[in-house]
């Protein structure tokens, strides 16, 4: 399944959008060019918002709590984990974990979800 628009395999479920009166498969990135038509929700979706803009609005608008890194590495510290057994964990790097732990580094938000999900913490705002 290739997008309808830029033409790059789409991995997952493509997104439907609507262009003009047509009805287009595209990815993520170029659900932005159209009306999102309809999928997760039934009914009751209101165009207005997703005019506005259509793409992982919760991503973007993460914010993290003050001393976020002070707190993973508590959490971290109750569960007997180093730095190394963590990042294995959620893949990523040791030396990144510990640049998150110091605030030098504001983790993505895939990175963020499984660092709460390991350490059942809550980092966001
Ligand atoms: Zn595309």
């Amino acid at each position: 399944m290739n997008c309808e628009i830029c033409g790059k395999p789409i991995f997952g479920k493509p997104i439907t959008i609507e262009v003009d009166g047509a009805y287009l498969k595209v990815c993520e990135e170029c659900a932005k060019y159209g009306k999102i038509v309809n999928e997760r929700k039934s009914g009751g979706i209101k165009e207005s918002g997703f005019a506005k803009s259509s793409r992982n609005q919760v991503e973007d608008e993460y914010e993290l709590i003050d001393g976020y890194g002070r707190i993973i590495k508590e959490m971290r510290e109750k569960m007997n984990l180093t730095q190394e057994q963590l990042g294995r964990k959620i893949g990523i790097k040791p030396s990144l974990l510990a640049k998150i732990e110091q605030e030098k580094i504001i983790p993505d938000y895939p990175t963020l979800r499984k660092i709460e999900y390991s350490l059942k913490v809550k980092l966001r705002k």
